[in-house]
């Protein structure tokens, strides 16, 4: 494993980072198979990954939880332990709320303290509105000061102006950003804050699993690395590359994910791009574009949606379609909506425009639109 500086922060940290945003679940409750997520965890640990990450979100509240029973039995002293503020959330509307959210996951966690304590998807509105018009600032010194947590910071989906403003307020360490190579919009700015002394943590460095397909079209084999059969390989070495990122998370929910990112991180030259490299890299990020312009993640923050519709699974299914081609297959995945147990809820149709969604989704996605789209496409 490649061991890189956490920024100003100092210590060192993990190239690979365990985001617990995608543990492995039962289905069809969708509650995490504990046991096999706390193997995975100490499995990424004992591997070498000392860089661990969750949110009061994830998982319904539950990573939260299972993190922290994944972490007894001494793993807890050998990671940086994240987590996130939910200063989002509409019932979040106090200063005190700060104290009172933190308090609640640290005992979710069975934890004293935290390492690194993020204030969660800010945008322009939830820093203006929340961070600085509650002054939430003087909050965490507060709540620092009483050991609950070490270092403040934030992580963000929004434009790199507003990013740059936030950068700017001096208040943080460390900046967890979307960067890889189908959406490098943040490349500046990573190394804006990496100048600046920020550590720089990267979520969807595989692009939410789009880059880790296995299926790919022959036109796109020939960007291939040798004997492999994904970009994964490509996708860490592209953020890995940048001496201004300390640490690339990725939400491994199985054995052949995890291993699979271990071994590519644990490279000698993982932090390095061949020119003929930089060049498959290009022709990727170049064809995605054209081939796809649904950017979800799968990240579920849209989700529950009050008419049950399966909005991150529709957008899986059109994304299969448009970058894999695969349209019978999009569409029977895309017709199993509702009737089988791994594809709950509803299909397109469901959706009465209400917009409930489309605020919380960070990749700012037209939702009503885009569904639309995938059944007109896929229902045909
Ligand atoms: S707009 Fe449609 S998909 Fe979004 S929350 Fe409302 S019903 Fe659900
Ligand atoms: S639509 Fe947006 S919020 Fe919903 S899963 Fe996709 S990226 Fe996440």
């Amino acid at each position: 494993m490649q061991y890189r500086k956490l920024g100003r922060i100092g210590k060192k940290v993990s190239a690979l980072g365990f985001g617990c945003m995608r543990l492995p679940v039962i289905e069809p409750s969708g509650q995490i198979n504990r046991k096999e997520a706390i193997r995975l965890i100490r499995k990424g640990i004992d591997n070498g990954i000392n860089y661990v990450d969750t949110a009061w979100t994830y998982h319904r509240g539950e990573s939260e939880v299972v993190l922290g029973l994944a972490l007894k039995d001494g793993y807890r002293e050998r990671v940086t332990l994240v987590t996130k503020c939910p200063v989002g959330r509409e019932d979040f509307t106090s200063p005190d709320h700060f104290n009172k959210y933190l308090e609640e996951q640290l005992q979710r966690l069975d934890e004293k303290n935290v390492d690194v304590y993020l204030f969660h998807a800010l945008n322009k509105k939830s820093f203006e509105e929340k961070v600085l018009g509650l002054n939430l600032i003087e909050e965490a010194i507060k709540t620092k000061k009483a050991g609950k947590f070490k270092h403040l910071g934030f992580s963000f989906h929004d434009k790199p102006e507003v990013l740059k403003e936030i950068i700017d307020s001096g208040h943080f360490e460390l900046m967890l950003v979307q960067y890889n190579i189908i959406d490098q919009v943040n490349h500046e700015m990573i190394n804006y804050a990496g100048k600046k002394g920020l550590a720089v943590a990267i979520m969807g460095p595989i692009g939410g699993g789009r880059l880790a397909g296995r299926d790919l079209p022959e036109e796109m084999k020939k960007w291939l690395s040798p004997s492999r059969d994904n970009f994964a390989d490509l996708a860490f070495k592209f953020v890995l590359s940048n001496p201004n990122v300390s640490v690339a998370l990725s939400g491994m929910g199985s054995e052949e994910m995890l291993v699979d990112n271990l071994e590519i991180t644990s490279r000698d030259d993982v932090n390095q791009v061949t020119e003929r490299e930089q060049k498959s890299i290009d022709s990727i990020a170049q064809r995605f574009k054209e081939l796809c312009d649904n950017i979800c993640t799968q990240c579920k923050y849209c989700q529950p949606c009050p008419n049950e519709v399966n909005i991150s699974f529709i957008f899986e299914a059109l994304q299969r379609y448009q970058i894999y081609g695969d349209r019978e297959q999009a569409k029977r995945y895309y017709s199993m909506i509702g009737k089988v147990p791994w594809a709950t809820g509803k299909d397109a149709t469901a959706c009465i425009e209400c917009g409930e969604c489309l605020e919380k989704c960070p990749q700012n996605i037209e939702i009503i639109h885009q569904l639309q789209k995938a059944h007109d496409i896929l229902s045909r």
